[in-house]
């Protein structure tokens, strides 16, 4: 049997837990594995590219489990009622190649985005940051608040979004939250006053949400939405005035921000700040953009941290989704109804 945590069992599990505790925890365990870069096998994802959007798979393995998680993106969807993000991932035990985990990942990725947002921002804002503005208020965008409150104590926000809808929703949401927000007529207005810029809107074109002339000293920006060939954020000249900061630099320079600029653009990847091997935040006036385009290492932290968090509880299914026959060499012998048994084996990891 394969431990199987859906949807229902996650929104319980996350009740349980506390978002913010949830979030704290699973920051722990991102920057734990950041600690450990060089102990990850490292693939840019293996993408599929479609006139709407984008379905992508994204391995990695530490030696000793292997994670992947399926995620799609397709900003057109929700004109029709989808989302644009969904994904589901599985952790396996490298020794057997048996998985042991499958996972519900929509929650998860933008979770886990989150998280990842807040432990560099940890590393690249202003320590007397106080003030973040989100322009795109959909569904990235409360997980985004909620890790900076967590990890970082940011309780002042500035937002805004092109539809209304999603700027109530947002609203409605964050109420019970603690946040103090002040919603803006414009990405520029957004702006003003705010020490952390957070850019997580969804379109599949180089757009420019933040232009050159938005951008004061010492912001730190958290660059989210542009996460896939043809799809950036920021206006060019913003590169160029700042440190720029990735997770693999090779996966960043298809994918994110740094796709605008010529190949050996230079960047620093967030490990090593994290690690202590390269400088952060040099000084106030420094602008810092943390390029986020989402790495396999951060849905195998979030695929442990699950795993760790369901074992002796109820907080997990667990389905067939692997054949059990008694000998282990006769699966012919399992398609007999009579022999469809279930069998204990011993849990994979
Ligand atoms: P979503 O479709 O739910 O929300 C996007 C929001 O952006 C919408 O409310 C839309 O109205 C708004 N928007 C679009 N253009 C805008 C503009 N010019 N100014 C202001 N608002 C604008 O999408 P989502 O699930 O929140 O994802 C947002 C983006 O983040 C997507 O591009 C997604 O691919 C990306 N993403 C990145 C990571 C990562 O690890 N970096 C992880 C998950 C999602």
């Amino acid at each position: 049997m394969v431990r199987y945590v859906g949807v229902g069992n996650m929104v319980r599990l996350i009740a349980a837990v506390g978002f913010e505790p949830y979030l704290i925890g699973l920051a722990g365990y991102v920057e734990e594995d950041f600690r450990r870069w060089n102990a990850f096998e490292k693939v840019p994802r293996v993408a599929s590219h479609s006139r709407d959007g984008v379905i992508e798979l994204m391995p990695t393995s530490d030696g000793e489990f292997y994670g992947f998680k399926y995620v799609n993106g397709h900003p057109r969807n929700t004109r029709t009622g989808l989302q644009t993000v969904t994904a589901f991932g599985v952790l396996s035990d490298v020794e057997t190649g048996y998985p042991c985990l499958l996972s519900e990942m929509t929650i998860t990725t933008a979770l886990r985005t989150a998280a990842t947002s807040a432990v560099a921002a940890k590393y690249l804002a202003r320590e007397d940051a106080e003030v973040m503005a989100i322009i795109g208020l959909g569904s990235q965008s409360e997980f985004q608040a909620l890790a900076f409150k967590a990890v970082n104590g940011i309780r002042r926000l500035r937002v805004f979004d092109i539809d209304p809808t999603a700027t109530g929703k947002f609203k409605a949401n964050l109420a019970p939250h603690g946040f103090e927000i002040e919603v803006t007529a414009s990405a520029g207005a957004a702006v003003l006053g705010a020490d952390i810029i957070t850019t997580v809107t969804a379109d599949k074109q180089r757009a420019t949400v933040l232009s050159d002339n938005m951008v004061g000293a010492g912001v730190h920006i958290n660059a989210v939405g542009g996460d896939c060939p043809g799809k950036t954020e920021l206006q060019r000249a913003i590169l160029l005035r700042a440190d720029v900061f990735v997770e693999l630099t090779e996966q960043t320079r298809i994918e994110g921000e740094i796709q605008q600029m010529a190949p050996d653009f230079p960047v620093t990847e967030l490990w090593r700040v994290i690690v202590g091997e390269a400088t952060g935040r040099r000084s106030p006036d420094q602008i810092t953009i943390f390029d986020s385009v989402g790495f396999a290492t951060e849905d195998f932290s979030a695929l442990r941290y699950l795993r760790d968090l369901v074992e002796g509880t109820d907080y997990y299914e667990e389905i067939d989704l692997l054949t059990e026959p008694k000998d282990p060499r006769n699966l012919f012998g399992l398609l007999n109804l009579a022999a469809l048994q279930p069998r204990k084996v011993p849990q994979a990891c």
